[in-house]
Formats: structure tokens, sequence, C-alpha cells
């Protein structure tokens, strides 16, 4: 395998700086509609809170991978008295939960970064700093990863069989 520079970006989160305005699942939401900024729905968001207003608990989740099955254990985090939600930090989109999963399709959703924006929108809209975007680069091995198309597909599968996906496409096709 050949290698290749990557530019790498990762948003830093202070959780201490976080009150739980929502503004980053708003922008992320409209940002993602189709047509772009056509409507704003937290669920679509790629990032969510998890959020404790009482016990002052506001945790701002980034969409991950998506899991086909769910792992068999689960986690809890004590952090400065502050209890967090059971898998509170995972990031996967699993059949566990409904959080990172496109209401009406039930579609595993992901952060890709804005793809095509200059800086992520989540970190230019949030005026508490508590997130912050790095970026540096890193050579690695070339590897050909899937892409939304393929990871939407697997999830319908894993929904409702490789058959059932299959018939529906033959349907659609024979319409156009
Ligand atoms: S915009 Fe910033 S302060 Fe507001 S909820 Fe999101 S991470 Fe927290
Ligand atoms: S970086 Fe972009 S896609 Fe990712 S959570 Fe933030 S607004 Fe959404």
């Amino acid at each position: 395998m050949s290698k290749v520079k990557k530019k790498i970006k990762t948003i830093k989160i202070d959780v201490d700086k976080c009150n739980g305005c929502r503004a980053c699942e708003v922008i992320c939401s409209a940002f993602h509609a189709n047509p772009k900024y056509s409507s704003n729905n937290p669920e679509r968001s790629r990032i969510r809170l998890i959020r404790h207003p009482i016990k002052d608990v506001y945790l701002p989740v980034y969409a991950g991978e998506y899991a086909g099955a769910e792992c068999m254990g689960r986690d809890k985090y004590v952090i400065d008295g502050r209890e967090y939600d059971e898998c509170g930090f995972c990031r996967a989109s699993c059949p566990s939960r409904k959080l990172f999963k496109e209401p009406d399709s039930g579609l595993p959703l992901k952060c890709d970064m804005c793809e095509g924006e200059e800086e992520p929108l989540c970190v230019k809209w949030c005026i508490n700093d508590a997130l912050v975007c790095e970026e540096r680069e890193e050579e690695e091995e070339e590897e050909v990863k899937p892409g939304d198309v393929e990871i939407g597909v697997e999830s319908m599968v894993d929904k409702y069989g490789l058959q059932k996906v299959m018939d529906a496409v033959a349907r659609m096709s024979r319409k156009d």
C-alpha cells in the first residue's frame, strides 16, 4: 500500500465551557438539510447534546461510525461529581438507541466535518469556544473507506435483509 499525506481535523471539546445552548445542533442540521439551510431539526444533527440541566451536565457528542450490532457492555462516567448518561461518550450509530439516525428513514448519521466548508460550522457557531478545531498533516497508508451510500445500504441490509433491499432497488430502477 502506498503512503499519502492527509490533513487530519480534530475538534477539541471543552465540556466546562459548554452551556447547552444547542446552536451547534441547529447549524449542523440546517447545513445538512435538503436543500441546504431549508430547515433545522436537532434530531438530524451530527452533533448532539447530552443534557441534564439540573445536574449541570452538557456534553456535546459527535456522530461517529455506524455499528450494525450493539456491544455487549455499557459504560457510565462520573467526572468531577457529574454523572453522564450510560454510553454518553459513545459516538456510534447503533441499534441500542435513537441517537445519530435520520428520524424518518433510520439511516445512520456521521459527522463529515462540514465537507466543502473552510471551518466546521458547529465550531464557528459555538460562541462559548467549547468547540475548537485543530488541523495537522499525517502520513498514512492509503485505504479505501466506505462512503455514505455504502454505509446507508449496509444499515438497510442489516434492518431489512439483502433480498428486500435488492427487490426495492430493482423496483425503483424500473420506474426510471
Ligand atoms: S454551541 Fe457550544 S456551547 Fe452551545 S451547545 Fe454546542 S458546544 Fe455547547
Ligand atoms: S463538523 Fe459539521 S457535520 Fe460535524 S457535527 Fe459539526 S456541523 Fe455537523
